[in-house]
């Protein structure tokens, strides 16, 4: 295939803010999905696929450490070969600086976090401005962060008490002075699979006042995973040790989708699947050592979680025509 068609042709969308637009205007979500190696991504593209729904791939600096940014940013472009009727967004999650962001610009990526909430608000401020002025210039979108969500992300821990949720006031002026595309804001979610600080459930109540102070500006929502409990069951029957394992209520992102959260990350789910299913072969067959016996059925698995997801998110059949 020549250079000309990956140029003007691929999936990977000229205009991601449309995108997000779309679903911010229609009431739904895109699905954000963390992609680590091929069967994951596949997973994720046949399940948007078969649900006629857009997707945000994304890769976090530890999964571009791990498989290499090229090696994902060219599993990404074939599988979007395969599929081309997905529009796709290539996004940094939680870009830590200026030189991620860039780098991953370089590799192709047309949006980018920068997560500086861990910096003062005006640093915060000063790093998300260098490079929303660096990738609007390139025609990539930026999300930017502001407020600590509770949990454990790749390198940053915030204990449950330094956890601290958006102030709708302070978002005013942090949009207004960044120009960022995107906001990512801390409304009781936290990472990981051990949500024990929240409630299960979204403030929604908190979504509702950002999305009327920052009328137009679609939300997104970091740790989102339901961490389904058939699949923790799942694990620990079949000898892991996920007890206590706890996510967010579904109905509750449903919820906030509809007040502004355009945007919904999940990374959690799809590491609990597929350990779940590699388990379970494991455990029922362990003569087996066909890596495509254990990863064939963990893929065939996250479509399924997936494209329960989609649903859940609202974006099935959003693919404009
Ligand atoms: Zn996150």
């Amino acid at each position: 295939m020549s250079r000309f068609f990956h140029l003007f042709f691929m999936p990977i969308v000229k205009n991601p803010k449309d995108l997000l637009m779309d679903a911010y205007n229609g009431g739904y979500a895109l699905g954000a999905f963390n992609v680590n190696n091929m069967e994951i991504t596949q997973a994720i593209m046949m399940a948007h696929s078969a649900q006629k729904a857009p997707v945000v791939l994304q890769l976090s600096s530890g999964a571009r450490k791990y498989a290499n940014t090229k090696m994902l940013v060219d599993i990404i472009h074939s599988i979007a070969e395969q599929y081309p009727e997905v529009p796709i967004i290539i996004h940094q999650d939680h870009g830590a600086d200026f030189e991620t962001c860039k780098s991953a610009i370089e590799a192709g990526f047309n949006s980018v976090m920068i997560d500086a909430s861990h910096e003062s608000f005006a640093e915060n401020v000063r790093i998300t401005k260098e490079v929303v002025t660096y990738a609007h210039a390139h025609g990539v979108i930026v999300e930017a962060e502001l407020g600590k969500l509770g949990g454990i992300e790749e390198h940053v821990s915030v204990s449950e008490k330094e956890a601290r949720l958006t102030d709708p006031d302070e978002a005013i002026q942090f949009v207004q002075q960044t120009g960022c595309d995107t906001l990512a804001c801390a409304i009781g979610t936290s990472h990981g699979a051990y949500k024990f600080s929240s409630d299960g459930k979204v403030d929604v109540a908190r979504v509702i006042k950002l999305t009327e102070v920052l009328p137009g500006l679609p939300l997104v929502m970091h740790g989102s995973s339901s961490v389904p409990q058939e699949y923790v069951t799942m694990c620990n029957q079949y000898g892991g040790d996920l007890k206590g394992a706890r996510g967010v209520e579904e109905s509750t992102i449903s919820e906030a989708v509809k007040y502004g959260i355009s945007k919904v990350n999940i990374d959690t789910d799809l590491r609990i699947v597929m350990t779940a299913i590699i388990r379970k072969v494991f455990f029922e067959n362990p003569k087996e050592f066909d890596p495509r016996k254990y990863l064939g059925p963990a893929r065939d698995e996250i479509q399924k979680m997936v494209e329960h997801k989609i649903t859940v998110l609202g974006s099935a059949g959003k693919i404009r025509k």
